[in-house]
């Protein structure tokens, strides 16, 4: 899994980073927009970044789902 985001679209309303906190940031030197900490999130975390994909506002965060790259482990 592969979250990512549109800046364009983000509203920075911190749901994401509440949410699925080790996954999503929303830094005061980003104006609060969302900013993605863990490109690669474990599988422990994917319930959590798809809580946060279905609670964004704006639909701003999608997934990515892996496309046949990934070589065992
Ligand atoms: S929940 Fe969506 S709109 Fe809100 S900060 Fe996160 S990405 Fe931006």
């Amino acid at each position: 899994m592969k979250p990512t985001i549109n800046p364009d679209t983000c509203i920075a309303s911190a749901n994401c980073s509440r949410t699925a906190p080790r996954v999503f940031a929303n830094l005061e030197e980003n104006d609060g927009f969302v900013s993605i900490i863990d490109e690669n999130p474990p599988e422990s975390e994917w319930p959590a970044v798809r809580a946060a994909e279905e609670q964004c506002p704006s639909g701003t965060i999608h997934i990515e789902k892996d496309a046949g790259a990934a070589a065992g482990g």
